[in-house]
């Protein structure tokens, strides 16, 4: 009998050990269930292959943590492969959608399937048409304002060239331009020059070529320019990869070599970019702040994934005309660079 109770009293403790065990991996459990609670968000890149993208995907992702799930797709440069990417989200039933579109006029198909499934949806980096914006209260912006960067990117020039006038005193440049339509390709260009037309400096354009955002097609671009032209002064480039390319183009002409120098100038601040002005070879740069963006972007599409009205309050960032969010750009020489790291 006395047997008997010590074994009832051992399998007892055994069993609220175990019992303990159980619990201490419920609450593991409950941890879980919360982490499963968490709202799905559906982010769409235009293509991974893309320098200051790959900033904003990375950024999207360390803003996530703890508190939403970032599905994070490769659009692969293609807008049927994107609005197929959507459309399995919309399937998935995740609580927002992220989307960075390829074809910025496209935006108005993705909002209307987005409208459809009643899911918010935050566009970033490529802006859609105001009418498009204005289709329906649950479409938002996160970008920078393109007019800014130009200009920006063009006072830069200013600043060199009012420390080393030209012989004849006008200014002849090249411009290499992103992808046709992008609004920071099309702003960046325009406004870049106006800044060094207001600021009183003559300038004459030499040549203009697209080069896609692209670093090697940049190389290439302004190999042809070199080949073609003995009269360029600058080189103005819709980003910083696209400049880094020129950059390469006009080693291989002997610049930034034994004195030999041309100002180029870029936008990002990429760490390649950042890498070129501590070495002397690119001239300038404009910060398009990707830690920012990103943040803002996932915080937005967060809050609207809840369910919640957003406002500086809960999203962290003014909200302009209760669908946008700006992010300011900012000059960057190898004076400041420590303002971009
Ligand atoms: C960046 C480019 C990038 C493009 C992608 C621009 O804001 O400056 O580097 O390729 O966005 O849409």
């Amino acid at each position: 009998m006395k047997r008997n109770w010590k074994a009832l009293i051992l399998s007892t403790l055994l069993a609220g050990a175990l019992v303990a065990g159980c619990s201490s991996g419920g609450q593991q459990g409950d941890a879980k269930k919360d982490d499963g609670g968490k709202p799905t968000i559906g982010v769409a890149i235009y293509k991974f292959d893309d320098t200051f993208m790959s900033g904003v995907r990375s950024a999207i992702s360390k803003a996530a943590e703890g508190k939403a799930q970032v599905d994070i797709v490769d659009s692969q440069n293609s807008q049927p492969t994107q609005n197929d990417k959507v459309d399995l989200f919309i399937n998935k039933k995740v609580k927002a959608l992220a989307i960075n579109p390829v074809d910025r006029s496209a935006a108005g198909v993705l909002i209307d399937k987005a409208q459809k499934a009643n899911i918010p949806i935050v566009f970033l980096n490529r802006e859609p048409l105001p009418e498009d914006m204005k289709k329906w209260d649950k479409v938002y912006y996160v970008g920078a304002k393109a007019e800014q960067s130009g200009t920006m990117e063009g006072q830069l020039l200013v600043d060199y060239f009012k420390a080393h006038p030209t012989k004849d005193g006008i200014i002849h440049y090249v411009m290499i331009k992103g992808e046709p339509g992008h609004q920071d390709a099309e702003l960046r260009t325009k406004y870049s020059i106006k800044a060094m037309e207001d600021a009183g400096l003559k300038v004459e354009k030499v040549a203009e070529d697209t080069a896609m955002w692209d670093r090697v097609k940049g190389q290439e671009k302004m190999a042809a320019f070199l080949a073609a032209h003995d009269n360029i002064d600058c080189v103005l480039a819709n980003n910083d990869d696209m400049a880094l390319g020129a950059i390469e183009a006009l080693k291989a002409k002997g610049y930034f070599q034994n004195g030999k120098f041309m100002p180029v100038v870029g936008v990002d601040a990429t760490a390649p970019a950042l890498k070129a002005l501590e070495d002397g070879t690119l001239y300038g740069t404009v910060l398009n702040d990707a830690v920012n963006q990103g943040k803002a972007t996932t915080n937005l599409a967060t809050v609207l994934a809840l369910g919640q009205a957003p406002s500086k309050d809960n999203v962290g960032y003014d909200i302009t005309d209760g669908k946008y969010i700006w992010i300011d750009y900012k000059k960057i020489t190898k004076d400041n660079i420590n303002d971009a790291k």
